[in-house]
């Protein structure tokens, strides 16, 4: 797989734009697993072009739905792709069109009507956003203030999610132990808008989007870092029109945690551990950042580094992804089985990535595996070094 640029227009011209060639279909993960044309990305634009290029509303039948919600956005296709199509923006805008027409799934409904209710994917309030810092020390380091030097967006799942709370109590003592001036925005951060976004309902994402802009203007953050793969996407990406000429730096943890240990901030001690590092999907392929995390986990005297057989722009997706989860949580199960085979034959004793979401996906599929592998995020690797 090679980088390269794609381009989306619409979604007419780029399905007809497409050659039929099935380039993109040995990249893709869910047809990897389905096996059926109609799962393969080609087959999904054969039908978008039946559906919105020529008019035949027929073509947008049920399965088809499921097909296009059977997908992890992981971008794999859009690397492959001959004639460069953008395909992932294609899947995005495919979802808006069906939401637009009231046939998404029911799963989606559910999605956007908790976001509506609670400005966070969970089913707790707002309000309740730093719950997870009550297991700190000190938990009122975390409590918004303006005019810190650095904005920690933690994102819903650490948020909300227990099994997810760890990332941002790692990073709170890693931030503690390099004396960065630091915030966060409380229940004053919404969710990013992501799941909206990624599930067709691009206006109300666009309610989330105004408010964070705003609070981060309010707080006066000028830098902003976030350990979500998905947060760094939708804030680099589709946050920028709103800010419009508000400087505001855009770090993901990764990038902001190699930084601290160039400028000797972080001092990390030995580590007698093979450690190999998943890219996640949103954070490598689709936002080009493969060698932060490399570079700190380099860093680290003892550590003996292992590459997984898919890695950087040619990463395999964990499954968890473009929210596969809500409507085929086996399928999304049965992906990150694919990647835990690529942890198994590397012979790594711990298993980073740089994203909740892969997190979670791996360690349940590794614990499934019952491999001897830890997996962490990338914060608890340094916090482990320090
Ligand atoms: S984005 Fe990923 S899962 Fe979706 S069609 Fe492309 S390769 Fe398949
Ligand atoms: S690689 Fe591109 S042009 Fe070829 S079938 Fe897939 S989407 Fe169409």
């Amino acid at each position: 797989m090679t980088e390269r640029n794609s381009f989306f227009t619409t979604l007419e011209n780029e399905a007809l734009i497409c050659g039929r060639c099935g380039c993109c279909r040995s990249s893709c993960p869910v047809y990897k697993i389905i096996g059926w044309e109609s799962a393969a990305p080609r087959g999904k634009i054969s039908l978008a072009k039946e559906a919105f290029a020529k008019g035949d509303k027929s073509a947008l039948s049920d399965e088809f739905v499921k097909r296009v919600a059977q997908c992890t956005l992981c971008g794999a296709c859009a690397s492959e792709c001959a004639t460069c199509i953008d395909t992932r923006s294609l899947w995005l805008e495919l979802r808006k069109r069906i939401a637009g027409l009231g046939k998404q799934p029911a799963a989606y409904d559910a999605i956007r009507e908790t976001l509506l209710a609670n400005k966070n994917i969970s089913n707790f309030e707002n309000d309740e956003r730093l719950e997870w810092a009550e297991d700190l020390d000190e938990p009122e380091v975390v409590e918004p203030r303006a005019g810190a030097e650095v904005g920690y967006f933690v994102g819903c799942v650490s948020s909300f999610f227990p099994q997810a709370a760890q990332i941002p109590l790692d990073m709170v003592e890693i931030l503690t132990e390099a004396e960065v001036d630091f915030t966060t925005m409380g229940a004053d951060e919404w969710c990013c808008g992501f799941p909206l976004i990624s599930t067709g309902f691009q206006a109300e994402a666009d309610q989330f989007i105004k408010h964070n802009v705003e609070k981060i203007k309010e707080m006066d953050i000028h830098t902003l870092i976030t350990g979500c793969a998905s947060c760094y996407h939708v804030w680099k990406h589709d946050y920028q029109e709103e800010l419009g000429d508000y400087q505001l730096e855009i770090l993901h943890n990764t990038e902001y945690l190699a930084r601290l240990v160039k400028e000797g901030r972080l001092e990390l001690n030995e580590l007698e551990e093979v450690v190999a590092y998943h890219d996640p999907c949103d954070l490598g392929r689709n936002s080009g950042i493969y060698e932060a995390p490399r570079e700190i986990i380099a860093a680290i005297p003892g550590v003996k580094m292992v590459e997984l057989y898919h890695n950087r722009a040619d990463s395999l997706c964990c499954g968890g992804g473009g929210n596969l989860q809500s409507v085929d949580a086996e399928l999304a199960e049965q992906i990150a089985q694919l990647r835990v085979e690529e942890v198994n034959a590397s012979g790594a004793t711990i298993l980073v990535s740089a994203c909740q979401q892969c997190e979670q996906m791996l360690s349940t599929a590794v614990r499934k595996a019952e491999l001897p592998v830890r997996v962490m995020d990338i914060s608890q690797l340094v916090l482990e070094a320090l």
